[in-house]
């Protein structure tokens, strides 16, 4: 007998990279092992050294195929047994290791939005849906578009043991949110990967695409975020850790240094309005939704807990974000 793996990869798309998948067929018992790829057809080689390794680090079961199928999300690698280029998650690894003592964990608020025919679903044939305003954690046919597919979403990432903890409705029709976390530096950023996979090949059963575009409709109506929840032992533990983290992120070099790793387009979406932060000043707050970093209300009151980044984008590589933050707040507390 045997069971199929879905071997599942980030690729390397510019500006913001893509998934891909492909499958193999393996005999039962046998553990999933490297694998290879046409890195020419995923702008990730040239065509005369096109090869490129897979290496699978997160396997969980594949709740589309049921049975004994798995899913098999892989890093990518050189023939030279190296780390390719794109394989951000490669970076991150050691920096993991290194503050792993520190306890980090992350919660990764994704939001993201569905397309259908052109448009954003729930958006009219010609002209624009009524003003934001009634859709955000919305219910009821006139307000809700899609329910269908994330109802099957959240279902599937529970069924492959992801750490999904919420959804919700967002401010735009036709846009979504869910979270991933509390989980660790490596660990949120698989989860996320995989359910990120799961969300478009849901929704490609119902002809709908969904997109990471951190701004999809321009003009009046919100961006697309990743906002990212971050402690560490001493901050679930105390308010002194809380404010050394958020200070740490002001730090000079630090807010460009993370601007740079929180997605593409990141200026189209942090205006200042929709409630975000200009992307070139860096603020924290308690509640405030229109500071970079937000501390939660029930943060202040027991004194402890977590922050909130509310800068990157929806198109993230959270490899990135989570190693920024693991950076320069671990280090800060460290001292
Ligand atoms: P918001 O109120 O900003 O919409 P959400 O409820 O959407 O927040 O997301 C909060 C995320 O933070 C969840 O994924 C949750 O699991 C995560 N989280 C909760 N506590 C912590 C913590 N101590 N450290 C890191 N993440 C946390
Ligand atoms: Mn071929
Ligand atoms: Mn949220
Ligand atoms: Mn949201
Ligand atoms: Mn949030």
């Amino acid at each position: 007998m045997s069971y199929k793996a879905e071997y599942i990869w980030v690729d390397g798309t510019e500006p913001s990279a893509r998934l891909r998948s492909k499958t193999k067929v393996l005999a039962d018992g046998a553990e999933p092992g490297d694998w290879g790829f046409d890195g020419s057809s995923t702008n990730q080689a040239p065509g005369d050294k096109s090869d490129c390794v897979l290496k699978p680090v997160f396997v969980c079961p594949d709740p589309i195929r049921g049975g004994d199928s798995k899913l098999v999300l892989c890093e990518v690698f050189l023939v030279d047994g190296t780390p390719h280029p794109t394989n951000n998650r490669a970076k991150t690894r050691p920096i993991a290791e290194k503050y792993e003592g520190q306890e980090p964990w992350f919660g990764i608020e994704q939001e993201y939005t569905f397309f259908q025919a052109g448009r954003p679903l729930g958006f009219p044939e010609t002209g624009f849906p009524a003003p934001q305003g009634p859709y955000y954690c919305g219910v009821g046919a006139d307000e809700v578009f899609g329910r269908e597919i994330v109802e099957a979403h959240l279902d599937a990432c529970l069924a492959a043991g992801l750490k999904i903890s919420g959804i919700n409705a967002e401010v735009m029709p036709g846009q979504w949110e869910f979270q991933i976390g509390p989980a660790g530096t490596l660990e949120v950023a698989d989860h996320l990967w995989v359910a990120r996979w799961l969300l478009y090949r849901i929704a490609e059963d119902y002809d709908v695409a969904a997109t990471l575009d951190a701004k999809p409709v321009k003009g009046d109506w919100n961006g697309a975020g990743a906002h990212t929840n971050f402690s560490t032992k001493a901050m679930r533990e105390g308010w002194d850790a809380i404010i050394t983290a958020c200070e740490s992120l002001g730090a000079p070099g630090k807010v460009d240094e993370h601007i740079a790793g929180y997605g593409h387009g990141i200026a189209d979406r942090l205006t200042g309005s929709h409630e975000t932060a200009p992307h070139d000043v860096y603020s924290y707050g308690v509640s405030d939704r229109g500071s970079s970093v937000r501390i939660p209300w029930q943060v202040e009151v027991d004194k402890k807990g977590y922050i909130e980044d509310r800068r990157p984008n929806a198109n993230i590589d959270p490899y990135n974000v989570t190693r920024l933050l693991v950076n320069t707040c671990c280090e800060a507390l460290e001292k």
